[in-house]
């Protein structure tokens, strides 16, 4: 049976992975989440044995089950080859009492590039299996390292065009350089007067404007995103999070089922949130540390049931967590709201308007999957 996508603010038709990840986020300015989380199907100790091409086939075909064998194959082996600079992609290393799971291995040094990397082949193949046969524009609004990554991974691929929106006085200047040299027939990067949520608060105007909706359909194109919000993003993330478990499963540092806490450097809640489904598939997590830097909205959030972005945003020397909305928070919102849309809307229209929301008690018990620092 397929996993079908929902949106986090209506009761719209559910739709299969491949749209989700083509449309990037439904017309109601909501997200895209699984009806259910599936549960993994192979065991830990076999995933243990497995490389992580391995484990992010056996990952992720649970999530992006309308993908045939080949295609998700294909995808998986385009994305994680000699680009990274280690056959093992994301390799574990310990220091001290921690281990660190080591994502800076691919081709723009940012941890994106584990989703990225991947991202446009899932979506020119999701194009493919669609018969959608338009020109797929990214439109992406960067914190700093989504940008390069996101530019890194879609040049020069068929079919689609990027523009990356970078917040002018808010990046550092090698992630700056990184961006305006890019390379690449179809890329395209401006620095915008404004921080990140002004950057991503545009970018989000554009992709519900029906008018230039329509106007990119007579010329052929369509929007989509390659931000965190995209599942196509999100699922890639899941794969390290198992990966990260069966590797202490092999060298023998825990018994299968023994709980691994996961320290998270937080900004949009992307990565965050893969580790919540992670956890929701089974893997045998304790708790989700969200690691926040004076931009401490998230902090706040898990501390009070209060979200509240009215403050002063901060420039810190982390851009990548200079963030007073995170996006995608919304889903862990609709989950804990009972996957219940309305009650989600209702929280995310409050946003909006005043910029702050306070979550039901009942919802607050059901946070105890996470922590802060
Ligand atoms: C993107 C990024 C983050 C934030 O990740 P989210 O998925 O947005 O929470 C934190 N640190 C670095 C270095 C990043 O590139």
């Amino acid at each position: 049976m397929d996993i079908l996508y929902r949106s986090t603010r209506s009761d719209s038709t559910p739709i299969t992975a491949s749209q989700a990840i083509l449309r990037g986020f439904p017309e109601d300015g909501g997200l895209y989440v699984p009806t259910f989380v599936p549960a993994l199907e192979t065991g830990l100790a076999d995933l243990a044995k497995m490389d992580y091409r391995g484990v992010a086939y056996e990952v992720m075909r649970l999530l992006l089950s309308d993908y045939t064998e080949k295609e998700l194959k294909t995808c998986i082996d385009s994305a994680y080859d000699c680009k990274f600079d280690t056959e093992e992609i994301a390799p574990l290393r310990k220091s001290g009492d921690a281990w660190y799971l080591e994502l800076f291995h691919g081709p723009t040094i940012a941890f994106k590039d584990m989703a990225l990397s991947i991202l446009p082949y899932l979506m020119t193949t999701a194009a493919k299996k669609n018969g959608s046969g338009r020109e797929i524009v990214i439109l992406t609004a960067t914190s700093g390292d989504t940008g390069k990554a996101a530019l890194a991974g879609f040049a020069g691929v068929q079919g689609t065009k990027i523009m990356v929106f970078y917040p002018k006085h808010g990046v550092s200047s090698i992630q700056e350089r990184q961006m305006v040299t890019t390379v690449g027939a179809n890329t395209r990067v401006i620095g915008i007067n404004g921080n990140f949520d002004d950057a991503q608060t545009s970018v989000k105007n554009l992709f519900t404007d029906k008018a230039l909706v329509e106007e990119m359909a007579q010329h052929g194109m369509q929007f989509s995103s390659a931000n965190s919000i995209n599942i196509g993003r999100l699922t890639p993330q899941i794969v390290y999070y198992v990966y990260a478990y069966t590797r202490l499963l092999a060298d023998g540092v825990i018994k299968e089922g023994d709980p691994v806490n996961y320290v998270v450097p937080t900004g949009n809640f992307g990565n965050i949130l893969a580790a919540y489904y992670a956890k929701r598939m089974g893997l045998p997590v304790g708790k989700l540390i969200c690691a926040s830097n004076s931009n401490k909205v998230l902090f706040d959030f898990f501390t009070t049931g209060e979200y509240d972005r009215n403050r002063k945003f901060v420039l810190t020397s982390s851009p990548s967590m200079d963030i007073l909305i995170s996006s995608n928070l919304e889903r862990l919102i609709y989950h804990i709201s009972g996957d219940d849309a309305e009650k989600c809307a209702a929280f995310m229209k409050e946003l909006k308007e005043t910029g702050r929301y306070c979550i039901t008690p009942e919802m607050r018990a059901q946070l105890g999957d996470f922590a802060v620092m």
